[in-house]
């Protein structure tokens, strides 16, 4: 820091004698000179990233790196005026220390759930983590900097001068980082919606966002009030006659589109091993919203599209709930970004890490294989009526190449960077092909574990949250406004797949199915399929909206 200073004054022979000067800086001084300290001290997870995501183009990088570092600086300026500047500096250097420490060191990200995490931990759990090593790096990346701002002299300015300065600086400072992230706005906007975890890894930007999203979600969560849904609800005589527990494993799929999808007259096979399975197929499924935030909770709410708001959903019960007042056991395991609030009152979350299958998550993020091993673990543990919710990554974009392992690339050559300008548009639809066939591998597996297994009398449902555009009129990627969203983003595959001993114990006619899922469905189904699958009785299932519900005896 000292060197960054130059304007050291000569004023420091003191009347007691010979004293260090301090060195003199201008308030910007001291806010650039710190904000270079911590983008270049602790955030190399974030350089790392960004090197990675935009492969490699120092251009790119340098400018994605400059306007994320005006943004360091302007959380210095814009809360540092005047006195505040110092305390200010001090907080975000040690807050940085300690986010950097669990980012870089040990790959932990800071975000929204993690300062759950943390809010929710006990003292017992969390003294593991204050090591030796931890309190070294504090010590020497965080207090000793900070210990060097109070030491430097702000160049004292008076009340208005300060004031006009603020005001320009803010203004400086915005102008930077307009200019650095217009200079290629396309793929900085690209890379802050869709990779998420760049941005999650910069310090400390990702600490402070994630404590204000958690702080927002508690303060909306705080006035809702969770309407009862379907409290009446019971077993049926039908499940409650089954000779075993019934097991229904529902896929909540990710960004499979319809037009790609073999069993739907795809020119490629993009699902050879379904196509050999009984499974049926529903051709004409469309979804609720264009994004998984809107999709999710909309299939799982008992409204439909036309009534259904994030407002509304999130104000009542849904249909885990449902299944969870009929005594059914609620699963749902995640290899995505979460239940998007809908699980968390009736079902066991489990978040899927390395840790239950390494070889799944061997590029560093976890294929939808990451299930497998846990699902034939669990399958002889059931004893009760069970849905399990398997939410996959699925196809989700931009680096459809990181959802499969490399050995499932049948179509080639496919697209291996998150940059689409870097791929022909074939690549970028080969790599989106092989997800989809890769997410058929992973159902295919499952119905064949589930088929040879004793212990339950299972089904399967597959639905994809919402499909995708891959460069039909330029358009790529999802969450387009649903009255303009092609149907790429809207027409998606849908499937069931109901074993002998659930046809014979629920009484489905299959055939009965066949025919009626040639029929235009939606996700409004959901609720009231799954509902009438599990064979629950309740006033809040439509016999009209159950897809099943005319083909059972
Ligand atoms: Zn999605």
């Amino acid at each position: 820091m000292q060197n960054l200073t130059q304007t050291a004054q000569e004023t420091a022979t003191t009347r007691r004698g010979f004293r260090p000067s301090r060195p003199e800086v201008s308030a910007l001084g001291l806010a650039l000179a710190v904000s270079l300290f911590i983008m270049a001290a602790h955030n190399f997870t974030f350089w790392h990233r960004a090197w990675i995501v935009f492969d490699g183009n120092l251009r790119q990088v340098a400018g994605w790196g400059i306007a994320v570092w005006m943004l360091t600086v302007l959380m210095l300026v814009l809360f540092g005026f005047r006195w505040f500047l110092k305390p200010m500096a001090a907080f975000l250097l040690l807050l940085s220390a300690v986010t950097s420490y669990y980012m870089d060191s040990l790959g932990i990200v800071i975000d929204r759930e993690m300062i759950q995490n943390a809010m929710l931990t006990t003292m017992t759990e969390s003294k593991h983590l204050i090591t030796v090593n931890f309190l070294t790096h504090i010590l020497i990346w965080g207090l000793l900097p900070a210990a060097a701002v109070f030491w430097v002299k702000v160049r004292p300015t008076t009340f208005l001068s300060n004031l006009w300065r603020w005001a320009l600086t803010v203004t400086m400072v915005l102008a930077v980082f307009a200019t650095a992230l217009f200079s290629d706005f396309k793929a900085y906007s690209a890379v802050a919606r869709e990779r998420k975890d760049v941005l999650a890894s910069y310090q400390p930007g990702a600490a402070i966002g994630g404590a204000s999203r958690y702080a927002k979600m508690m303060l909306k969560a705080k006035d809702v009030v969770v309407a009862p849904l379907g409290t009446d609800a019971r077993k049926g005589p039908l499940i409650t006659a089954a000779p075993k527990p019934v097991l229904t494993v529902f896929f909540v799929g990710e960004t499979a589109r319809a037009q790609n999808f073999g069993l739907n007259g795809y020119a490629r096979p993009t699902t050879p091993q379904l196509a050999a399975r009984d499974v049926v197929n529903f051709p004409d499924a469309t979804s609720c919203g264009t994004s998984t935030a809107v999709s999710v909770p909309c299939m799982m709410s008992n409204l439909t599209r036309d009534g259904y708001s994030y407002d509304s959903g999130i104000r009542q019960e849904n249909l885990t709930d449902v299944l969870r007042h009929a005594d059914i056991d609620v699963l749902w395991w995640d290899n995505n970004t979460g239940d998007q609030g809908t699980a968390g009152r009736a079902a066991d979350i489990r978040r899927m890490t390395a840790a239950d299958d390494p070889a799944a998550c061997a590029q560093g993020e976890c294929t939808d294989a990451v299930f497998l091993k846990p699902l034939a673990e669990t399958l002889p543990k059931l004893t009760r009526d069970t849905v399990l919710f398997i939410h996959m990554i699925g196809s989700h974009g931009p680096a459809y190449y990181l959802r499969y392992p490399p050995e499932a690339e049948v179509f080639t050559p496919a697209c291996r960077t998150a940059e689409f300008a870097d791929c022909t548009t074939d690549e970028i639809i080969n790599a989106y092909d092989n997800s989809i066939r890769f997410t058929d591998q992973i159902i295919a597996q499952t119905i064949d574990t589930l088929a040879a297994q004793s212990n339950v009398i299972p089904a399967v449902f597959f639905l994809s949250d919402h499909g995708e555009s891959l460069g039909e009129d330029g358009l790529y990627l999802h969450a387009a406004p649903y009255f303009i969203a092609p149907e790429t983003q809207t027409h998606v595959p849908m499937i069931m797949w109901l074993s002998p001993a659930y046809q014979q114990a629920m009484k489905v006619d299959q055939s009965c199915l066949k025919s009626r899922a040639k029929e235009t469905v939606t996700q409004d189904n959901v609720f009231h399929t799954i509902l009438g699958m599990m064979n629950v009785l309740t006033t809040v299932r439509q016999d009209s909206l159950d897809l099943a519900g005319s083909c059972r005896g």
